[in-house]
């Protein structure tokens, strides 16, 4: 054993417990809550899909180490639907990596462009690995905090313009957002693209929920922008796209320079990982649009039921343009805490939900915010709105 004097935990690490997730998920366990906390499907995605990654564990494909960036297969699908999608062009093969999951995505991309000292901005409630990541690097996080404003959460771009001094080094954009649900706007983006430029920045943006959009929001990837192409990490998901969370099948596209940098570190994280599910993804990746319009439609409509569940038991709802996440406020319940509302609530009404609060550095600012999943099965979010009405009598 090591000396009492000294922590076990090193200290860039010590603000870090336990995830809510893992609190909040045993607190449903333990009381039979329905679990509108962590974000995961309780469907799996395609059939389709399912069975392209049975037929590569059969045949042989991906069950020894696949190379280092990822399988050709992969690459080459990933690097058409940015051209489909978006119009980008990268190179499958020097401008593409393939990583187990967008977290170690932006793990690696952190490891590899962040100095000791070097601020990292990061827009704020933030998903909860930016902040780890950024602290094992050795960074100084700088939050830029999105604001609730006429219903929905807005980005001050004045707030960001003076976040930025000489020892920034990047911006960690998140659109579409977790947990806010913003989309942000084109007019939004041009000008965090025109900061970044200006001051030399370079910019980690974080798009595992670029399918998720609904009514008539977009999403514009930042690589798109003038001059950002060349300094634009850009990181996408099988994860959220399919409904396969659990494949852990992500990736990066950029430059070959800001490619080989995140893989330098990538490649001492995992090295490789999900073999045949990367060849399943490979094929997920060419499904017709109807498949992407689809999983929107069907998301919207799951946002509506529950998002009109909350409102009639009582919350105040920011209505999401993106993700599957609804933030609410309790404050009409004459409540502040959201923590303590969060650990009540499966005792209340057999509800599970997360604090915000966890996702800002100051959690005054997100102190009255609780995100509900509505990634689940129809039955179970009537449910789940039936139960919520017990708070409002
Ligand atoms: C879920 C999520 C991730 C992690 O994606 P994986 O591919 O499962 O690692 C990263 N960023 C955001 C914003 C997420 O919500």
């Amino acid at each position: 054993m090591t000396s009492s004097a000294r922590p076990l935990l090193n200290r860039r690490l010590a603000e870090f417990g336990t995830t809510i997730f893992a609190e909040m998920s045993a607190l449903a366990l333990s009381t039979g809550a329905i679990n509108l906390g962590q974000g995961f499907p309780d469907t799996d995605g395609p059939e389709e899909v399912r069975e392209a990654a049975v037929r590569a564990l059969r045949d042989g494909l991906g069950n020894q180490y696949p190379p280092g960036p990822g399988v050709p297969e992969l690459r080459a699908a990933i690097a058409a639907h940015q051209q489909r999608r978006y119009g980008l062009s990268c190179d499958p093969d020097t401008e593409v990596l393939v990583t187990a999951g967008a977290t170690e995505a932006i793990a690696a991309a952190l490891l590899a462009l962040v100095e000791p000292g070097d601020e990292v901005i990061a827009l704020e409630p933030y998903y909860d690995s930016y902040a780890a990541c950024i602290a094992m690097a050795g960074g100084r996080r700088v939050p830029v905090t999105l604001r609730p404003d006429d219903g929905r959460f807005r980005l001050d771009l004045d707030e960001l313009r003076d976040a930025v001094t000489d020892r920034t080094r990047l911006l960690l954009i998140n659109t579409p957002h977790n947990p806010t649900g913003t989309v942000l706007t084109r007019a939004e983006l041009a000008a965090i693209a025109e900061l970044a430029v200006e001051r030399e920045l370079l910019v980690v943006t974080d798009e595992v929920y670029e399918h998720l959009v609904f009514d008539d929001a977009e999403h514009v990837p930042l690589a798109t922008f003038p001059g950002m192409r060349e300094r634009t990490v850009t990181i996408g998901s099988a994860g959220k796209t399919f409904s396969f969370t659990g494949w852990k099948v992500g990736w990066v596209t950029g430059t070959q320079e800001l490619v080989t940098a995140v893989r330098t570190a990538k490649q001492y994280l995992t090295y490789v990982s999900a073999g045949p599910f990367q060849y399943a993804v490979a094929e997920a990746l060419r499904l017709p649009d109807s498949y992407f319009d689809g999983i929107r439609a069907d998301l919207r409509r799951k946002r509506d039921l529950l998002g009109d569940g909350l409102r009639t038991a009582g919350f105040e709802v920011y209505e999401p343009k993106g993700t599957y996440f609804i933030t609410t406020d309790i404050t009409p319940f004459g409540e502040k805490d959201a923590h303590r509302f969060c650990r009540a609530l499966p005792e209340r009404c057999g509800v599970v939900a997360i604090p915000n609060s966890v996702f800002y550095d100051d959690p005054a600012a997100g102190r009255s915010q609780v995100r509900f999943a509505f990634c689940k099965r129809d039955d179970v979010l009537h449910e789940a709105a039936v139960r919520l009405r017990r708070l409002a009598s």
